[in-house]
């Protein structure tokens, strides 16, 4: 973590409530460690106004060495991008302001509760200690990369890795776009024998490896790319982009072993008959869909016998 002495960048934005998680993620993508939200519900006012509508205020911090110029500009193509899917979401009420950290620097950890996923799994930040009962505690410190477990995609993720691994869990699994390493620590703490996991960005890699280390997971194999595994798996999570899993739906497809589960995520209710169509396309069986707050995850299946 940057010192507490230095200045951050504060955003400031009145969203639309069902934007909420959109807008937290790509902040968190822009390198935010922390999103606040502050909820407003106008019908609790006393002059209630004519149409009743719910909002809230997102404020993001982005550490000193996020500069600000590149960030305007990000965040500004990131918002028009997500515009469309929320009615009432104006980014030109986007304030960007200098945010001297007194020790925001480090409270912004306080953001990151503990959470139980499913009905075994408990993610815990690296710092916070928990008393132990019958869940399964993954630690994990959301400093760097990506997967604290509380965005929607990460938590569809999760629901259907426990779902996976309820019965016989899949001798080997692979987490493409690791980040934190959340979705390979599941898999492995959900009893899959090998697990590997690949992302391009090294501190995601660096961050995994870290993770399992942490957890007494290991080991799990890392690496940059999909290219860079060998062999078949019989559980592929992949939680990236609508267009990149429409781009590597047949590359996925190939890794999965016969009748191996494909869960992908990341990709938001609008964009779901594209994926689909090219999880199709690559030769895989539909089995399921989640949606949590306009996220969806993707559960797919290879069949018995590939296609020569
Ligand atoms: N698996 C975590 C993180 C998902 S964020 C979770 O579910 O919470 C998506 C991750 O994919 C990021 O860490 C990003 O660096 C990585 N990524 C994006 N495009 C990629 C690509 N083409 N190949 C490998 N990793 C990629």
């Amino acid at each position: 973590m940057p010192g507490d002495d230095q200045i951050w960048t504060r955003l400031r934005l009145p969203v639309p409530l069902d934007a909420v998680d959109a807008v937290s993620a790509l902040c968190i993508d822009l390198g935010a460690p922390g999103v606040v939200t502050e909820q407003t519900d106008f019908r609790r006012r006393k002059k209630a106004p004519r149409r009743v509508r719910r909002t809230t205020r997102i404020e993001a911090y982005f550490p000193p060495d996020v500069a600000r110029a590149r960030l305007e500009l990000r965040l500004g193509r990131a918002l028009e991008g997500v515009r469309k899917e929320f009615r009432g979401l104006d980014p030109s009420r986007a304030q960007l302001e200098d945010f001297e950290t007194g020790d925001y620097g480090t409270s912004w950890r306080v953001h990151f509760p503990p959470i139980a996923v499913g009905k075994r799994l408990r993610i815990v930040p690296s710092w916070h200690e928990v008393a132990p009962d019958e869940r399964i505690v993954l630690q994990i410190d959301p400093g760097q990369a990506f997967g604290t477990g509380h965005h929607p995609t990460t938590r569809g993720c999760l629901l259907e890795i426990e779902q996976a691994c309820a019965k016989v869990p899949p001798a080997r699994g692979l987490d493409v776009g690791c980040g934190s390493g959340v979705l390979a620590l599941a898999m492995r703490a959900l009893g899959v024998g090998r697990v590997a996991a690949v992302d391009h960005d090294p501190l995601a890699v660096e961050a995994t490896a870290e993770a399992t280390r942490v957890n007494g997971l290991g080991p799990v194999a890392t690496g940059a790319s999909l290219a860079s595994r060998r062999g078949s798996y019989e559980l592929i999570v992949a939680n990236l982009f609508a267009n990149l899993l429409v781009e590597l739906a047949p590359k996925l497809s190939a890794r999965l072993a016969p009748r191996g589960t494909l869960i992908v995520s990341g990709l938001l209710e609008s964009q779901e008959k594209d994926v689909r169509a090219a999880l199709r396309r690559a030769g895989l069986r539909m089995h399921r869909r989640r949606c949590l707050s306009t996220w969806v995850t993707l559960v797919a299946r290879a069949p018995a016998r590939k296609e020569p």
